[in-house]
Parts: C-alpha cells; structure tokens; sequence
C-alpha cells in the first residue's frame, strides 16, 4: 500500500489501512553509511530511505544492497570445470 506518512508515492510493505506497521509507526532515518545513497529522501529535514524501513540494519552485515553510492565486488564468477580426460583427447586431436 502506498505510504501516506513519510515516504508519499512509495508502496510499502507496511502500510495498511490502519495506518503504518512498521516498529514506531514510521520508518527509521537513515544512518552514516547512507551519505551520498540517491535513494535518500528528505522529510520536514530528516532523511529517510526510500527502499529500507531500517537503514541500520542495511549496514549490520555488511555493504547495503540498495547502496548507489559504493562500488560493490562482483560475484565470483565460477570456473567451468574442464574434464582433464577430455581435455587430454582433444590437444591429441589438435582441437
Ligand atoms: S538504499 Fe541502503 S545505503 Fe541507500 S539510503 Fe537506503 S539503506 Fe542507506
């Protein structure tokens, strides 16, 4: 449901028609970590995040996952497997 309190224009997962769910009632401001996030959004001149309830918790396990403003590491991308067998027959077949 879209958010009528803070976040205007964004649908959340904790707004219902009683108003927000979320611990408080609203959603928590964004922490530190956040500067320079373009999913920022300033409210009466408090910050809020736009894709998080709680930006504390986006940073306890590490980078947030929304973040724009870090340069993430790129998953490791897996090795094909090479059958040495294979492998041995097709250097002998000039493949
Ligand atoms: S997306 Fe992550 S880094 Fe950006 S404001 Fe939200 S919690 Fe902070």
């Amino acid at each position: 449901m879209v958010c009528t309190i803070l976040k205007e224009e964004i649908d959340c997962v904790f707004m219902t028609r009683q108003g927000c769910t979320y611990n408080g009632g609203h959603c928590d401001p964004v922490v530190e970590a956040c500067e320079g996030c373009s999913h920022i959004k300033e409210v009466d001149g408090d910050y809020y995040c736009t894709t998080s309830a709680n930006p504390a918790a986006k940073w306890n396990i590490g980078l947030c996952n929304y973040a724009t403003h870090v340069e993430k590491e790129s998953p490791v991308v897996a090795q094909a497997k090479i059958n040495p067998l294979k492998a041995a027959k097709r250097a002998a077949a000039g493949r």
